[in-house]
Parts: structure tokens; C-alpha cells; sequence
């Protein structure tokens, strides 16, 4: 296994300043790792800038859903759900820490039609490549008795930020540089090429790097950053937050997760199991600034009293944690539920801007946008099947000393936020873990 830790980042810092390669990836989230991933087996010079740890924006916010959206078929999605399916069932098969999971669709009066539900999920089960009649079940006392009972589907679940740094990791075992706490600053233009400004937070020094491309993968900051590069496109660019609290498990003790209809506003939610804790969200409301990543109590009031009608003594109190996502989307609609899911890449000369997109296709923006790189550099890529992931973590009893040497884990917070996200699933918010993650970093320091 390659080493990959903050002393490695330090030198390859040391390294890029002053350096020269084909591409530089703005962002480190799902698309920017699975840019870097491609290019970099493509045997592409790619070094990757990530202005806080890889994976904490909105690839650390979501539901953490491997999934077609079932919710896409009411729009008339067919081909994003069929390509969202069809990535769903590659990363099944191929990422360690993906699982599948049940879901129970809950059908009462004033929730969405028997019929509809029926259709949607034989509709939904065919295009993931399975035929599949939908059967309705009985509440039988599972649920409160305003539901009449439920469908069952099966859907995909992996943790966002470990897919992001599986992808990472296997960039970076392919050759790319990828740097954390480096941020994006400012670009010119130097002849043929372009001369960023990178700014490392830990070290608190600027580097300067050039290459041929950029590639803008900056998620809800993708816009200022097509700004910073002076290819800014008319696209209607939209951000929209998305916010989920977790619970103890013991609170409606499960195994499968639930999707059911809010009876405030009509819109779908989800109740997901998740190691120790239930997930509840999501919101979906417009905001401005794409650092707004605080969960507000308007938000959090709309997801309890949206989730009484499935727990009904669900209460503020219970609320172990909340987080917040900001979902780039491009569309004209009112009603961000209205606006497309799908990426939108615009390329401008040799600046590729990637906005929007679903973390269940990531695999699908990088093959697109790795097209497009090859041939802008008049290259052959071998693009069917990719990325892959090449890198598995060991699985031994280091294994947070292993986050820091083989992950670049470079604070406490990587690891317990993201590498491992006890923040969200333990009942004690990792409070537990944090004696073991600081001694791991105080061994490696030896
Ligand atoms: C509430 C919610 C629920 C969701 N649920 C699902 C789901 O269940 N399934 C699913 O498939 N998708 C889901 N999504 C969508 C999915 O989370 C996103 O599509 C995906 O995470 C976007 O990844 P990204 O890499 O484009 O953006 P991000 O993860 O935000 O990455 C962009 C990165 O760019 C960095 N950056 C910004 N500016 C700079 C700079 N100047 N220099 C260096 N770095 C910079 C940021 O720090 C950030 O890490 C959900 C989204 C939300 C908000």
C-alpha cells in the first residue's frame, strides 16, 4: 500500500509548487475524486486542490443513498433513473462498504395512490434489470394505523465521505497529487496555460501550479469558482439545502428504511437505518450562500413533525445530531423538487465546469468529463467500466493509525466526521472514539 499521510501531503505540496500538469481538479467531494481517479489511470498528470478535508461538503450531507430515485420517475426521469440504477447496481457489486437495503413505501389515505406506488416500482425494479410485480403488505401493527400497509423495494446504501476518499485514495495510488486544507485562489493566464494560486491552510504558505486545464468540480462553490476562471455560463445555477437530524435506533427499532409522504408539504422522505442512529430527512428549500450549511430550526421542526406521523412521539429532544447539504442544481424552476437531478458539463476552451449531479453517478460525470479531456489532448482513454476502486482499507485493529498513514486523515475531525463518521451513526457521537483517534495521531507523530 502507498503511503498517504499529512507527511506525504506536505511533500507533494513542496512538489507542485512551481509544477506543471495537464490537469488541475478544483474540489474534492464525489466528482472531483472520481475525475481524479479516471484521469490519473488514465496515465493524465492530475493533481487535485480540496480547500478543507476530501468529501466535506456536500459529499458529506447527504442521505447516503446508492439509488435509481424513485421520486424521478414522477418527472419523467427515465434516463437519469435508468443510469442512476444502473451505477447503483456496479457500486453494489463493487464498493466494500455499499450495502443493499430494504425500503417500505407507507401507504395511507392521504399518501400517494396504491396504484401509482404499484407501477412506479415495477417501472423502477425493470429498469434496475430486474422483473419484479410489486406486492402491497398489510400494516399488521408495524406502523400507526393511518397507513394501511406498505410496498417493499430495495434500494443502495454507502457512507458519502468513505466512497469519496475510496476514490481519492485510489487517485492517488495511481499517481495523482491530491491535497487537502489547498485551497483555490485565483488563476491567470500564462501563454497556453493557466497559473493558479493555491493556498495551503496548514502550512499557511501560497503555491503556485500550472496546467494545461482546469477542471471545476467545486459542487454549491462551482459558480464563483467558473467566475474565478471567467467562465461563467448563463446557466441558471440554483443551490438548495438539504437537512437530516439522526435519532437513536431504539426509537422505532427497524431494519429496513422508510419512505413516506410529508403531510405538511407532499413531498417524499426518508427514514434510514444507519448504524446506531435512524437518518430522517430530507429538506429541499432554496438558499443563497453555498456555505449556509447549518441546519435551521425551521428545519428541523419540518422533519419532526413531518416524521410524527411514522414515530409519534418523536420529539426535538431525541435529535442526537443534524446536518446540512447544499445540492448545486441548474434549472429555472420555482420548486427546487422540480429541478433536474441530473450533471451539466460545460466546457469552455480548456476549463471543464461540472455542476450538479447525484452521488450514485459520479462514475457516469467522470466518464464524461475523462471524454472530453481526451479529446482535448487528442489522447485514447480507456473509459468503458471506470473508475474503479483499486483501494481497500486494511482491515486491522490500526485502523485509525491507518486512516492517518494510507488516508490523510490530518485532524481528529477526518476521521471522526468523515474516514468513520461516528459523528452521525454512534449514539454517542464518536465521544467514545476520541481518546483512540488522538492517540493514533500522537503514535504516528513519534
Ligand atoms: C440533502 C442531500 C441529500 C442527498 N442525497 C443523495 C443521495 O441519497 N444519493 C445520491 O446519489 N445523491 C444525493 N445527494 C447529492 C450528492 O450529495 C451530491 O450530488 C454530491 O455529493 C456532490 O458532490 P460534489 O463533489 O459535486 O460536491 P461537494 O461534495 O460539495 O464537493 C465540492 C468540494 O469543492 C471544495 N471547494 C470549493 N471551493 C474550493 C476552492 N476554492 N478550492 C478548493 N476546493 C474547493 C469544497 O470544499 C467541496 O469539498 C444529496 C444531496 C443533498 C444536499
Amino acid at each position: 500500500m502507498k503511503e498517504f499521510s499529512y507527511i506525504i501531503r506536505e511533500k507533494d505540496i513542496d512538489q507542485a509548487d512551481g509544477g506543471f500538469y495537464d490537469v488541475l481538479i478544483i474540489g474534492g467531494g464525489i466528482t472531483g475524486a472520481g475525475i481524479a481517479n479516471i484521469l490519473s489511470k488514465n496515465g493524465i498528470s492530475a493533481i487535485l486542490v480540496e480547500k478543507s478535508d476530501f468529501g466535506s461538503g456536500t459529499s458529506q450531507g447527504s442521505s447516503k443513498l446508492i439509488h435509481g430515485g424513485l421520486r424521478y420517475l414522477q418527472e419523467r426521469e427515465f434516463r437519469l433513473v435508468r443510469e442512476l440504477l444502473k451505477e447503483r447496481n456496479y457500486i453494489l457489486s463493487n464498493v466494500r462498504d455499499s450495502k443493499k437495503i430494504k425500503f417500505n413505501i407507507l401507504i395511507g389515505e392521504s399518501t400517494w395512490k396504491r396504484s401509482t406506488i404499484r407501477t412506479g416500482l415495477f417501472l423502477y425494479n425493470l429498469l434496475g434489470g430486474k422483473l419484479k410485480i410489486p406486492k402491497f403488505h398489510e400494516n399488521g401493527g408495524k406502523y400507526p394505523s393511518d397507513f394501511k400497509g406498505y410496498f417493499e423495494y430495495e434500494d443502495g446504501w454507502c457512507d458519502d465521505s468513505r466512497l469519496v476518499i475510496y476514490n481519492i485514495v485510489t487517485a492517488h495510488e495511481n499517481g495523482a497529487i491530491c491535497m487537502n486544507y489547498s485551497e483555490f485562489k485565483s488563476v491567470e493566464k500564462a501563454g497556453e496555460h493557466y497559473l493558479s494560486s493555491i493556498y495551503d491552510s496548514i502550512g499557511k504558505r501560497s503555491i503556485r501550479v500550472r496546467s494545461r486545464m482546469i477542471i471545476n468540480c467545486a459542487g454549491p462553490w462551482a459558480e464563483t469558482i467558473a467566475k474565478m476562471t471567467n467562465t461563467e455560463s448563463s446557466l441558471p445555477f440554483k443551490l438548495s439545502k438539504g437537512v437530516h437530524i439522526a435519532v437513536s435506533r431504539s426509537k422505532f427499532p427497524m431494519d429496513s428504511g422508510i419512505a413516506f409522504m410529508s403531510q405538511i408539504d407532499r413531498r417524499q422522505m426518508f427514514i434510514i437505518p444507519a448504524g446506531e442512529v435512524l437518518i430522517i430527512g430530507t429538506t429541499d428549500n432554496l438558499v443563497e450562500n453555498p456555505n449556509d450549511f447549518e441546519p435551521s430550526m425551521d428545519d428541523i421542526d419540518y422533519i419532526i413533525r413531518s416524521a410524527k406521523q411514522v414515530i409519534p412521539d418523536l420529539d426535538q429532544k431525541d435529535i442526537l445530531t443534524s446536518y446540512a447539504g447544499i445540492r448545486p442544481l441548474i434549472g429555472d424552476a420555482d420548486d427546487p423538487g422540480k429541478i433536474p437531478r441530473d450533471f451539466v458539463i460545460k466546457t469552455d476552451g480548456y476549463v471543464i465546469n461540472v455542476f450538479g449531479g447525484k452521488l450514485t453517478n459520479y462514475r457516469a460525470a467522470s466518464r464524461k468529463v475523462a471524454k472530453i479531456v481526451s479529446m482535448k489532448f487528442g489522447l485514447r482513454f480507456h473509459i468503458k467500466g471506470m473508475p474503479e476502486i483499486s483501494y481497500q482499507r486494511p482491515e486491522s485493529a490500526e485502523r485509525f493509525v491507518n486512516e492517518i498513514r494510507y488516508e490523510c486523515a490530518v485532524f481528529p475531525e477526518d476521521i471522526l466526521r468523515r474516514r468513520e463518521a461516528f459523528r452521525i451513526y454512534r449514539e454517542d457521537l464518536g465521544k467514545s472514539e476520541e481518546k483512540a483517534v488522538n492517540s493514533a495521531f500522537r503514535e504516528i507523530k513519534k
